[in-house]
């Protein structure tokens, strides 16, 4: 069996682990750092991002406390206004880090950046590449990744499942699963777990098709703490097209330029919810949207652009325009289909302000953790900001302690490794689950069936484990599931006394 080690094991190739590696390499270009990727390299969310990031930079209109303010109002009261404070800070200098390493952001007649607003803001601080900012994002980095030769990165290699050993238990990397199949072990005594959201636990959603858990799963399995998986955002205006995932998401910045959303009938109901109409907070104009929906008996509701100066529009939103026109709605002349579909993930595997688990030895960073930024909602453009910084924050620490000389001890074969189970019919069981998940989400289906299926489907692949991806994500989904719906179930959210207390834990822990 073959065996890789490192000195860090980076698990995802989105804006958080290619960060993380490019600052590590920057500042010591002696580490041996191995990043697993489960498809090519700059396939993941940080891609399809559309909006962009928001900071603080126009001083004489905005200032920190605003956008401080704004994130804790969205989040309902839940982030850590500690945390909220340190992004928000640490913005500008981690945008302008970004931009070193070669990323290009619109900019306005004078040179200075173009700032959009989007729902939840008060303000406009929204930095972006037209309507396509994280092709932008994951262009500069993945670019800026490659010229480091230390750095082997292994597209198509998938993370099955942690390396968890001694009997004070810590992280020393991960089992990967290889394109031929084979399962070896990555030996690291660093990994950080970058492996961004679970969009696909849902029919109708933003996120890709890499989007399955895993790296949150992977943390289950492994008993280590992870944080209020039922609070997961649903944006509201995905572009309706039946049976099509991803869903093409129209930006919230549409809506800050002046879109409505209507009804059959033309009206822009969403001021019957919030006087904020659409400009209020993602989860309040989904669930108003919802409601719509059930009301009417509808399946979508509209974007309606047609009163907005074409030009302007298609200026600021090409992608957008070019792929509506493409279904057959063009914005500038017709209303456009749309429903809400699941786009973000609050929550995650618990971090502290240096974005370690609880667990010695891994750290965890972007839509996998939850660092205390988002409690039940996530303003608009926070995510990929969180992400540059907590990557940051993650490496710093690393630097600053280094990691382990020792290399840990040779993991036993897991099960898998030794089953020659036959498959199983991953893509049937896969759409129920998520059609499943769905219509539990908008109030239309109990729990019981969803935990069933999971349960049962669990308990298969403790028998027969193939060694394929789409089983190992199947397995995945259904351990998100069983959580997700624990999680609703309770209905709690986790309190910042609470992280408080895993922060002591966790200082114990690594000490
Ligand atoms: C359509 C869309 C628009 C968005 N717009 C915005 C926006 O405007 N502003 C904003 O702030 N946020 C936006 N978001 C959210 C934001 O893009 C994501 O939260 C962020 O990019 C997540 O980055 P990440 O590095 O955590 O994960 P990702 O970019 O999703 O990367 C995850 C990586 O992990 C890898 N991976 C996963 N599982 C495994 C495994 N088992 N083994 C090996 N590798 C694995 C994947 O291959 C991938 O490389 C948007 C999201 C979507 C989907």
């Amino acid at each position: 069996m073959k065996v890789q080690y490192a000195d860090i094991l980076i698990i995802g190739s989105g804006i958080a682990g290619l960060s993380f590696a490019i600052k590590l390499l920057r500042e010591n270009p002696e580490l041996r750092i191995v990043m697993a990727t489960k498809g090519e390299v700059e396939e993941g969310s940080t891609r399809y991002a559309q909006g962009g990031i928001a900071v603080v930079l126009d001083q004489l209109r905005d200032n920190f406390e605003s956008h401080i303010q704004d994130t804790l109002a969205a989040s309902g009261g839940f982030a850590d206004p500690q945390i909220v404070e340190m992004v928000v800070r640490q913005a500008p200098e981690r945008l302008h880090e970004l931009e070193e390493w070669g990323a290009h952001f619109d900019k306005n007649r004078k040179g200075k950046p173009d700032l959009a607003l989007e729902g939840g803001h008060s303000v406009p601080r929204v930095v972006h590449a037209r309507d396509s900012t994280g092709k932008e994002v994951a262009r500069s980095l993945s670019a800026a990744a490659l010229r480091f030769p230390q750095l082997e990165i292994l597209s198509h290699h998938f993370a099955i499942d942690l390396h968890i050993y001694g009997d004070t238990p810590r992280c020393g990397g991960a089992w990967l699963l290889s394109p031929q199949g084979d399962a070896f072990p990555v030996i690291a005594p660093i990994t950080l777990l970058a492996t961004g959201g679970c969009g696909q636990l849902f029919s109708a959603t933003t996120n890709p098709l890499i989007a399955t858990g895993d790296g949150v799963a992977a943390a289950i399995r492994a008993h280590i703490p992870v944080l209020d998986l039922h609070t997961l955002q649903f944006h509201p205006t995905a572009l309706y097209l039946p049976g099509k995932q991803p869903s093409f998401l129209l930006t919230e910045a549409l809506r800050g330029f002046g879109a409505y959303v209507v009804n059959h009938d033309q009206e822009r109901f969403l001021f019957a919810t919030d006087p904020r109409g659409e400009l209020a907070t993602r989860d309040i104009v989904t669930r108003a949207i919802w409601k719509e929906l059930s009301a009417s008996g509808a399946d979508n509701v509209f974007i309606d652009a047609r009163h907005l100066d074409p030009k302007a529009l298609e200026k600021a939103f090409p992608t957008v325009v070019a792929y509506c026109r493409l279904a057959g709605f063009d914005p500038t002349r017709v209303r456009v289909p749309v429903a809400p579909a699941a786009h973000y993930q609050c929550g995650g595997i618990y971090t502290d302000a240096h974005g370690r688990t609880i667990m010695p030895g891994l750290f965890a960073a972007g839509e996998c953790a939850s660092t205390g930024m988002h409690g039940r909602n996530r303003l608009a453009s926070n995510s990929l900001l969180e992400a540059l910084v907590f990557a940051h924050r993650a490496a710093k620490y690393i630097l600053s302690h280094p990691p382990l000389l020792q290399a840990p001890s040779i993991p036993k074969s897991p099960l898998y490794m030794e089953s020659g189970a036959p498959p199983i019919a991953t893509i049937r069981i896969r759409k129920q689950l998520q059609q499943m998940m769905t219509n539990f989400y908008m109030g239309i289906l109990d729990a019981t069936e969803i935990i069933a299926l999971a349960s049962t489907q669990l308990h298969e692949f403790e028998m027969h484990l193939p060694n394929d991806v789409a089983s190992l994500e199947l397995r995945n989904l259904c351990v998100l599931a069983l959580g997700v719906i624990e999680n609703a179930e309770s209905g709690e959210i986790f309190t910042n006394e609470k992280r408080r207390e895993l922060a002591l834990h966790t200082e114990k822990f690594w000490n």
